[in-house]
């Protein structure tokens, strides 16, 4: 049994062809991976843009969505002290205001000859940040950035993550691009492949083309471990190896005769949620960026996408579309759109507040894992007694951690041959 028809869920069923039962709770496929269609936009959830590193999902994909397929070069900044610079900050910081590039460049200098000094891996991101980046750029970027982008403070958090996910630029790279040298994108989404009428198409050509059986509008609301049930809205359904990809924090509380122990180590784990916004506009946004980072306190807001500058399908004919971030977790009401609309007008993206056609506050309940530092040991106690009990927990949220799409794609692959050494 396969719960949850994300791009895990489904890259599972496809991997395995049949023997299978594909339950999901919502009316649609794809998951987090959706394209949602309101007055003629087509709006994602957020920004979700294919950033590919593995061939075979690489061809997989364009087999599905053939000439639909975009090959975008990414054109993302951030837009701080009143400028747009490059990204990624740490290694851009041309066009900054003199003093802050010079506290930066410092900063880093200072870090990189204290490098070999240290006796053993960072102590948490906060630590990762000053060793790496230096007090600066700490100052002006990293701290402040991501506290909104994940909703606690960098102190709190392990640096487990950062590898992939966080640029170490060289010095090289560093005093080039604070000339204005840097001419090729680092880190790692420079590149990215997006279908022309949303993301929503990819999970949708998987489900329509594989032909795979879902049944949509099934919930699980518990699984009997010793008995192998599963208890769902429409009934009970029994299996033998069950593929979860719900989030691991809720499995955890759903699992019926479990030691207490797992449910007490589930609710350890910490997500943040999302608010964000989904805004029409009248006009095409005032710069044709894909996204932009916005670290300062003072906008509500720490990052900015535009849909209509991925394809022009996504909106009607001259107009623009975007998605906001929001660094509040809190419920977004209506005396909070003016900071929005100044913000926006500050970052040139809309010229009056009657640019907008419409905006929709939308929500993510479990948006970004937590790498705190109870997440290790938390987490790997869960998935090692699933395992026992003939259950493997995968994809974003179900292993709990910060991925992306082809994560997902990859984690279904390998619990499809999971699920198969089973039956042998
Ligand atoms: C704000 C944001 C931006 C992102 N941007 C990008 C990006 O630009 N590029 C990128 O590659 N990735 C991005 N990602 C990550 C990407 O969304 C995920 O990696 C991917 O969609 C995860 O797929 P999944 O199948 O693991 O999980 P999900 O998409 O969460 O799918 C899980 C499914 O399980 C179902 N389910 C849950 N509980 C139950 C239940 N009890 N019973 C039955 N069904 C259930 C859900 O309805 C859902 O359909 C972003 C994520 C976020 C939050």
């Amino acid at each position: 049994m396969i719960l949850g028809a994300g791009l895990a869920g489904l890259a599972t069923a496809a991997r395995l062809r049949s023997g299978y039962r594909l339950l999901e709770a919502s009316d649609r496929v794809g998951g987090l991976c959706a394209t949602a269609v309101d007055e003629g936009f087509r709006f994602d959830v957020t920004g979700h843009l294919f950033h590919s590193r593995d061939a075979e999902i690489r061809a997989w994909i364009e087999s599905m969505l053939g000439p639909r397929l975009l090959r975008i070069e990414r054109r993302s900044r951030i837009f701080s002290h009143g400028v747009y610079t490059r990204f990624p900050f740490q290694a851009n910081t041309f066009g900054l205001p003199p003093a802050v590039a010079f506290e930066c460049l410092k900063g880093f200098f200072e870090a990189w000859d204290r490098r070999d000094s240290y006796a053993g891996p960072p102590r948490d991101f906060d630590d990762f940040i000053r060793r790496y980046f230096g007090d600066g750029i700490a100052r002006h970027f990293m701290v402040p950035y991501n506290t909104k982008l994940w909703g606690v403070a960098p102190r709190e958090m392990s640096s487990a993550w950062t590898d992939r996910f966080v640029p170490k630029p060289s010095r090289d790279d560093v005093v080039a691009g604070a000339v204005g040298l840097n001419d090729r994108e680092l880190g790692y989404n420079a590149t990215f492949l997006y279908p022309r009428g949303g993301i929503g198409e990819l999970p949708e050509a998987i489900h329509r083309r594989l032909a795979i059986p879902a049944e949509l509008g099934t919930a699980v609301l518990g699984i009997e471990v010793r008995r192998r049930i599963a208890l769902t809205t429409r009934g009970p359904v029994p299996y033998r190896r069950l593929v979860t990809t719900m989030p691991l924090q809720r499995l955890g509380l759903l699992l019926r005769g479990a030691p207490a122990w797992v449910a007490r180590a589930a609710s350890r784990l910490r997500c943040t949620s999302l608010a964000y916004l989904d805004v029409a506009l009248e006009r095409r946004p005032g710069n044709d960026y894909h996204w932009s980072y916005v670290p300062e306190e003072r906008y509500p807001f720490y990052r900015v996408g535009a849909y209509s500058n991925f394809s022009p399908a996504l909106v009607p004919r001259g107009k623009g579309s975007l998605y906001v971030e929001l660094a509040s977790r809190r419920p977004f009401r209506r005396s909070h759109l003016p900071a929005v609309v100044r913000g926006l007008r500050e970052l040139g993206l809309i010229r009056r507040e009657g640019d907008i056609r419409f905006v929709r506050p939308r929500r993510i309940p479990f948006a970004y894992v937590v790498y705190d530092h109870a997440w290790e040991k938390a987490r790997a106690r869960l998935h090692a007694f699933l395992a026992e009990n003939g259950i493997l927990s995968c994809g974003r949220y179900g292993s709990w951690e910060y991925s992306a799409m082809e994560d997902a794609l990859l984690a279904g692959r390998d619990a499809a041959r999971w699920a198969k050494e089973g039956e042998g």
